[in-house]
């Protein structure tokens, strides 16, 4: 697709990184200084989310600087300057305000990336309602489940969407006061509690003041991605936009004039932390794609808007990875100044293959639905070790850990030695609780640490590297195997496109490495190849660690977001229930 070129780039400038000297950084880091970044609001009226990321633009130099620019489907585009967001963000909260909505009442979202979304979540925190965002692909059961939990009182969906997945609920949601329909056409009659979007928020006043805001009020409500089990209700605060700003700037490298992408869905936290509120604090703009992954609009989006950063995911890489770096190379990205990437661990592989097809390499950066904002990453101004998740942000302070059998933890200095990873908290996007939860809380923490479930190590230089979730770690003949390690060796292949490794129990071993192998085009499943493989895996891993059975699959189950489900791929081989799926893609 032609997409239009309005942006200018940034390229040609020299721009020094934000995080310059990681060590002195480090050191003179403080969350309150952090904090002094942002404005607060007017009269000393505590912290809101929204006013950092709107407001305090709208009203400054910064008023007729892009904001949003917002791609289509089909070719549209629609640009939003910050006074304009501000404009359309007042409207909503006035809606709310109209509408009785207090704060604290949950707002949902159940829409596809359009700026209704965007206007709707800001509008939210505006009011100091709790926003919500559901993934516009839920089916209508898992939509049902997690509007009841968080026992949603406003939704703002689509005409269509509400069609297919929320008219046939609609009756099992008796909490559920309004329903806010986007769409082209008039409503349909006789929908009770059922307004048109576009014509109520035009409706409402663009003047709104927002009320005394404490940091601790609770802002968001966010699902996290099922990857392991039943989805939780991650609850943030408005304290938690200190966090979001400073980590864009620090790990995401933002700067003045930055273009940026984020190709995260808001239905998830990336999506929203970095999709939404980061760029638009630090002032910058912020490109949205209402479209889904294709290779050519990608890159006809990098190339035309000038992309300068693009926030990404291991599974759009491999994806790409697939399609070819000719494809890469054939377009004009020399605006890319950063690439990032977030959500598993991102295959050594595609950090060197992003080398030879962008002249860039995809910093990988960790953190969780739980964690707010990045916590764990490779910043611009150092050495990537690819493979690592890089080091810990300023302000953060991760260890590894082993708990004890009784329940105590005992911390692992000495380094390449993996167990838990751990962080302390204290930092402002932490989430407070899990939404209804608070066994499912408390048991996260102990030993004055919070226990993230995720397995790893840390060099002698204090890299962090990713070995596995708690779950998915594979114990074999006395030695515990994280996937990654496995699935990385078997990428190295020109043959692999992706691959998922899981441990199936064995009376002899306990449990033995199994592989699960997509293929790229071109490539045929055979005996010789399978051969060839569990012989490179050998070679590079050992005995131990290399799989002892490699499947072929025409591809992996995976979480909505990009994730590989290895639970489903266990469950499946065991032939056992396959327990919670609402966040399976391609279901
Ligand atoms: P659930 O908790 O419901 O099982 P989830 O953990 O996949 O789902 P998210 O909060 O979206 O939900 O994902 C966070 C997890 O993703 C991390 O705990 C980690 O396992 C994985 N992850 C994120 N970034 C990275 C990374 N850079 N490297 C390795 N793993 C990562
Ligand atoms: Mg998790």
């Amino acid at each position: 697709m032609a997409w239009p070129t309005i942006l200018k780039s940034t390229r040609d400038r020299v721009l020094p990184p934000n995080l310059a000297n990681y060590n002195q950084f480090r050191e003179s880091f403080s969350w309150r200084r952090a904090a002094q970044e942002l404005t607060g609001l007017p009269e000393g009226n505590g912290l809101n989310i929204a006013f950092e990321a709107v407001d305090r633009h709208a009203l400054g130099a910064a008023r007729d600087h892009l904001a949003l620019r917002w791609l289509g489907k089909n070719g549209e585009v629609r640009n939003f300057t910050y006074a304009q967001l501000m404009e359309q963000t007042n409207r909503f909260a006035n809606v709310l305000q109209e509408l009785g909505i207090a704060p604290g009442d949950r707002v949902y979202a159940l829409a596809g990336r359009i700026p209704e979304l965007y206007i709707a979540a800001l509008g939210t925190l505006k009011h100091r309602a709790v926003f919500c965002p559901l993934f516009s692909a839920f089916g209508p059961e898992p939509i049902r489940a997690r509007m009841t939990i968080g026992r949603a009182k406003v939704l703002v969906t689509t005409q269509s969407l509400y069609e297919r997945k929320v008219k046939s609920i609609r009756s099992a949601l008796p909490f559920l006061d309004h329903v806010l329909l986007i769409g082209e056409d008039s409503l349909p009659p006789n929908l009770p509690d059922t307004l048109d979007f576009q014509q109520t928020v035009s409706h409402a006043s663009d003047a709104y003041t927002i009320q005394p805001t404490s940091p601790e009020d609770i802002a968001l409500l966010h699902f996290t991605s099922g990857t392991t089990g039943t989805p939780k209700g991650a609850v943030h605060v408005h304290e938690a936009v200190i966090a979001h700003h400073i980590t864009g700037k620090l790990a995401l490298d933002f700067h003045p004039g930055d273009i940026f992408w984020c190709t995260a869905d808001p239905g998830w936290v990336t999506g929203t932390s970095y999709g939404i509120i980061a760029p638009l604090t630090n002032g910058i703009t912020s490109i949205i794609d209402e479209g889904d992954f294709d290779a050519e609009r990608w890159y006809g989006i990098l190339q035309s808007q000038k992309v300068t950063i693009w926030y990404s995911a291991p599974t759009a890489i491999r994806m790409l990875m697939k399609a070819g770096a000719e494809m890469a190379r054939q377009h004009d990205l020399s605006s890319l100044r950063f690439l990032a990437s977030v959500g598993e661990p991102l295959n050594p592989e595609a950090v060197v293959w992003s080398k030879e097809a962008f002249g860039l390499p995809f910093h990988d950066n960790w953190w969780q639905t739980e964690t707010g904002g990045i916590m764990i990453a490779n910043f611009a101004a150092m050495d990537i070790r690819p493979g690592s998740m890089g080091r810990p942000l300023p302000g953060i302070e991760a260890a590894i850990v082993h708990r004890k059998n009784d329940g105590s933890i005992e911390e692992i200095t000495e380094p390449e030695v993996q167990g838990e990873l751990a962080l302390r908290p204290g930092w402002p996007s932490m989430f407070r609780a899990y939404w209804e939860e608070p066994e499912r809380y408390r048991k996260c923490f102990a030993g004055g640490y919070y226990l993230t479930g995720d397995l790893a190590r840390r060099d002698q230089d204090g890299y962090f590297w990713f070995v596995g979730r708690k779950d998915d770690v594979i114990k074999t003949s006395g030695h515990l195997i994280g996937p990654f390690e496995v699935e990385s060796v078997l990428m190295e292949h020109p043959a692999v496109a992706e691959s998922g490794v899981i441990g199936k129990p064995d009376p002899m071993a306990l449990e033995i490495v199994k592989a699960f192998v997509a293929l790229c085009p071109g490539y045929e499943p055979t005996e010789a190849l399978r051969r060839e493989l569990l012989g490179l895996a050998r070679t590079r891993l050992g005995a131990v660690v290399a799989p002892k059975e490699i499947a072929f699959v025409a591809s992996l189950p995976r979480t909505r977001s990009g994730k590989i489900m290895r639970r489903l791929l266990k469950a499946r081989e065991l032939g056992l229930p396959e327990g919670d799926l609402s966040t399976l893609e391609n279901d």
